[in-house]
């Protein structure tokens, strides 16, 4: 047993950000986690493991699809799926290894183990009862499914199974069309699994704009993705290896059966605050299961604060990490502060997409005048050149002031590019403030300015 200014429940983005500026910041840190590794669900079964992933399968389209053309000749690589696992592995033995030497090398104490919290001031942790001035919990979250979907993560999995499977799938079946579902089927279908994604809406990456959307799931149609939209699973059958997904389309009622070797569930996450004892502390949760917070990021009991996938707000490793710094400045007693309206979000298959601010639907339901500023990949030499001319930037700007309110990327690099608007808009800046700016040649950068030029007297190159 110890005392502390600081315990941190749980080691993901959020909470190791926590603890590492906490203890920066001279308080007596620790941070408990019941995980054997560190990093939380980003470093272990989520962010990291399906960003290798996605890059080992994309080097495999390079090579299938664009080698040939540059005149590199030879045999296209084969899969060696154990081997690609182990890469996996290996990447995020190196990333949560990390961790664990910044914790060492800031003093901060890893109590191993499931925390939970009996009394306000206290963690406990095994038979071990800890006193802390400040409890911030980083809990997390874990998938959720869908009635009448059991999860054996074997047949029908969630993306944690979906990152171990033991071989590629013949034929895999996605439940929704989330950015997890389509970063996953995009790797498998790479691979060469039969990939279909059913959806119960009538488009795929609810919220992103329309336009992006529409243009996303036509250019993973062309790379082999299947989509069924707007239909409503009711059931998976699982046999000895294979299973049956059952689905109604909700336009007629009609009910239908697709076949499959591996079905991924993939409608969404939940928070994730079992065994805290969060009822016995009378501590408020929303009906939705997240944490309620101040904009202090603290719960209704004082002293004990909240942040990352627990509570509201995008579930997004950088949208914890931004909460983690934040919470331990405002517990140092300095001003934390997080801008949630410039939240960048990516989906990283190829092209990737990546979105800041206000849609164009969000817009239009606001009754906001705004201007689109748009560009085309194909005006972009370097873009051309890299096979990579599919997709465009679109910046929407104020009608009147030509303050940026949003931006929506599609191509190369985009989850990258995304951060040029993102300051912009930290600071305020006009469309005209982009356009002004000297971009580098040849650049994907050039079709962010090319966009911006577009909110004003025009692009050059279109
Ligand atoms: P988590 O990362 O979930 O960490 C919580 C930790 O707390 C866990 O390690 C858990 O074991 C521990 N814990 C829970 N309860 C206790 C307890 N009582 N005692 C001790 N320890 C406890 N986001 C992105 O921004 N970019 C991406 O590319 C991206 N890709 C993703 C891909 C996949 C497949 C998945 C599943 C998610 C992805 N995400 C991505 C989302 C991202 O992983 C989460 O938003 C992020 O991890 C949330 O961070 P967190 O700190 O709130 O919680």
């Amino acid at each position: 047993m110890a005392n502390y200014d600081v315990i941190v429940i749980g080691s993901g983005p959020g909470g190791y950000v926590a603890a590492i500026r906490c203890a920066q910041l001279g308080l007596k840190t620790a941070c408990v986690e019941g995980r054997e590794t560190l990093g939380g669900t980003c470093l272990n079964v989520g962010c990291i493991p399906s960003k290798a992933l996605l890059h080992a399968s994309h080097q495999l389209h390079e090579a299938q699809e664009n080698f040939p053309k540059m005149g590199l000749k030879g045999k296209a690589p084969s899969v060696d799926w154990k081997q690609m696992l182990a890469y996996k592995d290996d990447v995020i033995g190196q990333n949560t290894k990390g961790i664990e030497f910044l914790f060492k090398k800031n003093k901060i104490d890893w109590l191993k183990g499931w925390g939970s919290i009996p009394e306000a001031g206290k963690v406990k942790v095994g038979d071990d009862v800890h006193e802390a001035k400040n409890i911030i919990i980083a809990t997390g979250s874990q998938s959720s499914s869908l009635p009448g979907v059991e999860v054996d993560e074997k047949i029908v999995v969630t993306s944690t199974g979906a990152l171990e499977l033991p071989k590629v799938p013949k034929k895999m079946v996605v439940i929704g069309a989330g950015v997890i579902g389509l970063e996953l089927g995009s790797v498998y279908s790479r691979l060469g699994s039969e990939v279909t994604v059913v959806e119960y809406l009538d488009h795929v990456t609810p919220g992103m704009d329309g336009e992006v959307q529409k243009q996303f799931q036509r250019l993973l149609k062309k790379q082999g993705l299947d989509f069924i939209l707007n239909a409503a699973v009711q059931s998976v059958e699982t046999l000895k290896t294979k299973a049956k997904v059952h689905y109604k389309l909700r336009k007629d009622d009609s009910e239908h059966t697709l076949d499959a070797d591996v079905v991924l569930v993939a409608t969404g996450r939940k928070p994730f605050t079992d065994g805290l004892g969060l009822d016995a502390l009378k501590l408020k949760t929303s009906d939705r299961g997240q944490i309620v917070i101040d904009e202090h990021w603290q719960t209704n009991i004082e002293g004990v604060y909240a942040i990352g996938d627990a509570v509201a707000g995008p579930m997004l490793a950088h949208k914890a990490e931004d909460e983690g710094m934040a919470v331990a400045e405002t517990i140092a007693g300095k001003h934390g502060h997080v801008n949630y309206d410039v939240i960048p979000g990516v989906i990283y298959t190829h092209p990737e997409v990546a979105a800041v601010g206000k849609t164009e639907e969000q817009l239009k339901e606001d009754g906001r005048a705004y201007k689109v500023g748009k560009f085309s990949f194909m005006g972009n030499g370097r873009a051309k050149a890299n096979f990579a001319g599919e997709g465009f930037v679109k910046i929407l700007a104020d009608k009147e002031t030509d303050r940026i309110l949003g931006a929506h990327i599609i191509g190369p690099m985009a989850g990258d590019l995304i951060h040029e608007v993102c300051v912009a808009m930290e600071f305020g800046a006009a469309a005209e403030d982009l356009a002004m700016t000297c971009h580098a040649h040849p650049t994907y950068s050039e079709a962010v300015r090319e966009a911006a030029l577009a909110c004003g007297d025009g692009p050059i190159h279109s």
